[in-house]
């Protein structure tokens, strides 16, 4: 009996998965669900239940779970990637039948989901690999949807994820990304950017904090300020939140007693190693990267402040020699942030261009944009102007030669240049912010010092070179003309 049987189905019911299911039947759309351990399905009843009588149905078997749904089926799968998902493809697709279709939510690499669309075509079943984010509360009140694979899957779902996306001015942050593993990869890249963006905000909070001598109390304030201009973003917000939180268990506040260690689950590495692959430089993405490999040395750093203190270095703390101008710094960092962060993205997205190309997938820098803005970790109001960027001139070779970028990096260079000047003074690494300035630097000199480089590879490996006057590729030997 049809009118018993739920639109679609999600299996794996932890943070994501529940709070998925539990947005899904809030906007109407009967859902069933199932969990490989029971317990996490009554627990997603309960809430169900408490949160208005929701339309969800629990499952303690996938035969029962997968036979509840209407069919073309589309089930939804929020499991741990890598093997888990295949484990649970394996037992959940005996039930499934030709037309049906599996959407997979995790955070999956993208070639894992390419080897699962063949296998699956080979039994009739589409398959969407779907980037989610937004973390729990985006899962449950709006994420930001990337799905990419069957175009026929995506429309089988599309009027349910346009519901369930964010939304924003212009629209719910969902869009059919491209065939086989873009929707992943695209997500991927996300999160190549989020790091980005947390490096260059725990950057300008230690030249504030380090340099400037400010409170966590004036953070708070500055942060919740620059929220109110160009920075404004869920990580700004957050950030400024973050300040104001005391330590329960003691007398000061809580992000002064966190371990200065930073945890990763993989993505970001992803992302450099692609980057590398495609011959794209993603300089601010890889420096935080490799910020967080070195934050993990915590005991080798503690070992190296000690013995640079005995060997003379002026302090662990350079920069509280210097008397800086309050005002004028943190005006200066908020530019410097703005301007490293257009770098940082100009990165992410060339490094998308570039996969595109290698995989015709049609990729809509714009839309991706677009569907950023709202629900995920690194929505921002300046997407907006990234959309528009790439409105205006769909083959933009980089945001920063973009009209508008280029102007606004310009006006901000002056601050940039200061705060990573004072930075480098007083002893304070600041990566992201020197990597994104690199790039600029690099990227808009007409000519860079790689003549003497290719003059070097000519004279020991007679690599050859070209001539800014004459075409052709030539070789000196030019031991013999020294
Ligand atoms: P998770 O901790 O990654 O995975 C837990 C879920 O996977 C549970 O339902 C668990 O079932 C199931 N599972 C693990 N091994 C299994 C196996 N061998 N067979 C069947 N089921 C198995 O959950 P999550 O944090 O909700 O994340 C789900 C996906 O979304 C991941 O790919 C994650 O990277 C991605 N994601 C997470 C976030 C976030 O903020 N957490 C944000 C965006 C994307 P049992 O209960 O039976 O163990």
């Amino acid at each position: 009996n049809s009118a018993t049987l739920s639109c679609i189905g999600l299996a794996g019911l932890a943070v994501m998965g529940q709070n998925l299911a539990l947005n899904v039947a809030e906007k109407g759309f009967p859902i069933s669900v199932y969990n490989r351990t029971t317990s996490k399905v009554d627990d997603t009843l309960v809430r169900a239940k408490d949160e208005g009588n929701l339309p969800l149905t629990g499952y303690y078997n996938p035969k029962d779970f997968i036979l509840s749904i209407q069919r073309p089926r589309s089930v939804v799968l929020l499991v741990k990637a890598g093997a888990p998902v295949d484990q649970t493809i394996a037992t959940l697709s005996e039930y499934l039948e030709p037309g049906d279709a599996i959407i997979d939510g995790g955070n999956e690499w993208y070639e894992n989901t390419e080897r699962r669309i063949r296998d699956a075509e080979n039994q009739g079943i589409l398959y969407l690999g779907m980037g989610v984010s937004g973390g729990e509360e985006g899962a449950r009140n709006g994420p930001s949807l990337m799905p990419g694979g069957s175009h026929e899957a995506y429309k089988n779902v599309e009027h349910i994820l346009m519901k369930i996306a964010a939304q924003v001015n212009d629209g719910p942050c969902v869009t059919y990304i491209g065939a086989g593993g873009a929707g992943n990869f695209v997500k991927m890249v996300h999160n190549g950017i989020e790091y980005g963006d947390m490096q260059l905000i725990s950057e300008a909070y230690d030249v504030l904090k380090t340099v400037g001598g400010l409170s966590n109390e004036e953070l708070a304030g500055i942060f919740h300020e620059w929220n109110r201009g160009e920075l404004e973003s869920f990580l700004i917000e957050i950030t400024s939140d973050i300040f104001k939180v005391k330590d329960e268990s003691g007398s000061g506040d809580l992000v002064d007693m966190i371990l200065d260690k930073t945890g990763m689950k993989g993505t970001g590495k992803w992302t450099v190693q692609q980057a590398a692959e495609l011959s794209i430089a993603a300089p601010t993405i890889a420096a935080s990267l490799d910020s967080r490999y070195l934050s993990g040395l915590k005991a080798e750093r503690e070992n190296a402040s000690r013995v640079l203190q005995e060997a003379g270095i002026d302090g662990d703390n350079l920069g509280s020699i210097r008397t800086v101008d309050k005002k004028q710094l943190v005006d200066d960092v908020r530019q410097a942030l703005y301007a490293s962060k257009i770098c940082s993205y100009a990165q992410g997205m060339n490094l998308l261009r570039a996969k595109s190309m290698e995989k015709s997938w049609n990729l809509n820098l714009g839309e991706m944009a677009r569907i950023w803005k709202g629900g995920c970790i690194i929505r921002a109001r300046f997407l907006d102007r990234i959309k528009q960027a790439y409105d205006r001139n769909v083959n933009l070779a980089n945001l920063i030669v973009d009209p508008e970028f280029a102007k606004e990096m310009v006006q901000r260079q002056g601050a940039w240049r200061r705060v990573v000047g004072l930075a480098i003074e007083s002893g304070i690494s600041t990566p992201g912010m020197c990597s994104s300035l690199a790039y600029f630097d690099t990227y808009r000199r007409a000519r860079l010092p790689a003549n003497l480089v290719q003059a070097q590879r000519d004279l020991f490996g007679a690599h050859t070179y070209e001539r800014v006057d004459i075409p052709g590729s030539f070789h000196t030997e030019w031991t013999k003309l020294a």
